[in-house]
């Protein structure tokens, strides 16, 4: 048991409902994915062990060897990070959400790859929802062609919409980018699609995010520490 972690859990679960209250949201309004990139799977297992079920992963290289270590029937995993053609196979078949889905081909290829006998692939399409030239996510104006093709294929399901985006700068309405992204996700509704999930929010913002309808806030630092990646 590491305790810092089922401390650290303790205190942002606490926090996620005191932002769905503020909201005048259910308390449960908002689940929480655990992003462990770059922690070991005695990590993962110390935040198993706290009851976290559902952890998010960005590098396919290091997430497969954790997958294997670890008890696959108790862990819901989720694919967070950019997702390379050349990457399908392996997300298709190792993964049970996919969040960061940007392209059509991409989609195909993870629907084609995912494996017979298997649930379909949970997806939520990512929103390029700051304008950022350099960021991955579709701009929000292709995201309705961009759904319904997801939703048209037989191995994925769509779940709903994932953005990640720019820091507010000091002075900057944080929940900006939030509220863009849930008008979004609302009109995809009206028009038919059936979405639940509103993936959004991480260690700095997922108050914002939560305040502007997030249903799945995805945290790395405030539950593991900071991150040390390998050169
Ligand atoms: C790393 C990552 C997170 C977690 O970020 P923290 O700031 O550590 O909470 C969330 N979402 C995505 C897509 C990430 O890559």
């Amino acid at each position: 048991m590491n305790p810092s972690i089922s401390e650290n859990l303790t205190a942002i679960r606490a926090r996620i409902r005191a932002a769905c209250a503020a909201a005048g949201r259910a308390p449960d309004a908002a689940r929480l994915l655990a992003v462990s990139k770059t922690f070991g799977a005695d990590a993962v297992r110390a935040a198993l062990d706290a009851g976290q079920a559902e952890f998010g992963e960005s590098y396919v290289q290091e997430a497969l060897p954790k997958i294997a270590a670890l008890p696959r029937g108790r862990i819901v995993w989720h694919y967070i990070g950019p997702i390379q053609s050349n990457k399908t196979r392996d997300i298709a078949a190792h993964f049970d959400w996919v969040h960061g889905v940007d392209r059509e081909k991409i989609a195909r290829r993870l629907s084609e790859q995912r494996p017979e006998g298997t649930a379909p692939l949970q997806v939520c399409v990512q929103v390029n929802i700051s304008g950022e030239r350099s960021k991955s996510g579709v701009a929000p104006e292709e995201a309705p062609a961009l759904c319904r093709a997801v939703a048209a294929l037989p191995r994925l399901r769509l779940r709903g919409l994932m953005a990640i985006p720019a820091p507010a700068q000091p002075g900057e309405d944080a929940r900006a980018p939030f509220r863009r992204l849930r008008e979004l996700f609302e009109s995809l509704r009206r028009d038919g699609l059936e979405l639940d999930t509103l993936s959004a929010g991480m260690s700095d913002d997922f108050e914002a995010a939560i305040a502007e309808g997030s249903t799945l806030v995805r945290i790395g630092t405030a539950i593991f520490g900071q991150r040390h990646y390998e050169q």
